[in-house]
């Protein structure tokens, strides 16, 4: 079937044959076919509106930190960048906050901070949008989004249709969400509600936080530590494009675990529900990788987990340095590691 020109006259908003370089953190070079960054619920309906009208498909980004484009985009981007925070409800122990979707995400960290509002701060410094954090269930030393989630406000994709989704409906796990399957083509999430503590539990007991604060540390404490640590552990994207953890931790059953254990007593693992979930940067380094570089991409040198790009414009080499990383894994310990980023974009 021939594919219908859309209309001429689309909203102005709208730009044709736009590059996605600034768009992903991995600054990879592909072309979308439209592109609208949207700043109002009225600019966000008109560009879905244009779409549905030209059959067009509509891929939504926030910051661009946690994809892999490999390819062209054909139909609609629509970057979100509604802004907006607000305090909704205050009582003596909780507040409720609203973050609009666009908004960065450090920032609204930083901002319930300085209202001495606890619950995510050791969320601090994780790139990207407000309203991708549920997408992934975005995760840090010990706390996810989902810990602190009331609702999330969504646009239905087809309707148009604005509804607000209490958080057990959304289905969070370890980094995912309805909104990374069943929902993946259905809603755009417009803004998010956290219940934030006025005197919060810290959560001190993953990557070292315990040894470097007090029991009594304050969140701000626990804010700046983290910033601290992050800083000094994973690349900045806009010096070195990464896209953070590039394989999810996998989950082995306790037989699996204790084979592993007897052949590598160093193994990082966490016991959960289940089963043990394997530090998948110390499996990569295990096999070698940290500091690998081929073909203008390569290992962080100073964690396994991250993937970077050196110089490319293109994703190829790092879909074949991801096949021999998942390949000497498998060989190795017998575990299938998981791409953590989206995969956007017709290979090539
Ligand atoms: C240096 C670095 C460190 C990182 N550290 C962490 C970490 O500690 N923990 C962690 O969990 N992640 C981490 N990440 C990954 C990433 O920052 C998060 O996943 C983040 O939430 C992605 O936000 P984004 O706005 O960039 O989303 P994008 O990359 O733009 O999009 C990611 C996915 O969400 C979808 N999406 C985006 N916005 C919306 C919306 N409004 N509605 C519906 N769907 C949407 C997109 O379609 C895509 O499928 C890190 C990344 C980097 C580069």
């Amino acid at each position: 079937m021939n594919k219908v020109e859309p209309s001429a006259t689309g909203p102005s908003f709208v730009k044709s044959r736009v590059s996605l370089k600034q768009y992903n953190t991995f600054s990879f070079d592909y072309q979308a076919e439209y592109l609208a960054e949207v700043t109002s619920q009225n600019e966000l309906s008109e560009a879905l509106l244009w779409a549905n009208s030209n059959h067009l498909p509509v891929t939504v980004l926030g910051g661009g930190s946690n994809l892999l484009i490999c390819g062209d985009v054909s139909g609609l981007v629509i970057v979100n960048k509604l802004q907006g925070r607000a305090l909704c409800e205050s009582s003596q122990d909780y507040a409720v906050v609203e973050f609009a979707a666009g908004e960065v995400w450090h920032q609204c960290v930083e901002w319930a901070v300085m209202q001495g509002l606890g619950g995510i701060e050791n969320l601090a410094l994780i790139p990207g949008s407000a309203g991708a954090a549920p997408v992934q269930n975005i995760g840090a030393y010990g706390v996810e989004i989902k810990d602190t989630l009331l609702s999330v406000c969504v646009v239905d994709r087809r309707s148009l249709e604005l509804l607000e989704l209490n958080a057990e409906q959304c289905g969070f796990g370890y980094r995912d969400s309805l909104f990374k399957t069943d929902w993946k083509d259905r809603y755009i999430i417009t803004s998010i509600k956290l219940k934030l503590s006025k005197h919060p539990e810290l959560a001190l007991s993953y990557g070292g936080l315990g040894n470097l604060l007090d029991a009594d540390a304050s969140i701000k404490e626990v804010f700046d530590c983290v910033c601290k640590i992050r800083k000094e552990k994973l690349p900045d994207p806009n010096v070195l494009p990464n896209s953070g953890s590039f394989f999810k931790n996998p989950i082995v059953t306790h037989e699996h675990y204790s084979r592993l254990k007897g052949a590598y007593p160093n193994i990082v693992a966490f016991e959960q529900e289940g089963g043990w979930k394997l530090a998948a940067g110390w499996l990569n380094d295990r096999a070698g990788w940290r500091g690998y570089t081929d073909q203008g991409v390569g290992v962080y040198e100073k964690q396994a987990l991250v993937l970077v790009n050196f110089e490319c414009s293109k994703a190829d080499a790092l879909l074949d340095l991801e096949a021999k990383i998942q390949r000497s894994v498998e060989e190795l310990f017998n575990v299938t590691l998981e791409r953590e980023p989206v995969l956007i974009g017709q290979a090539q």
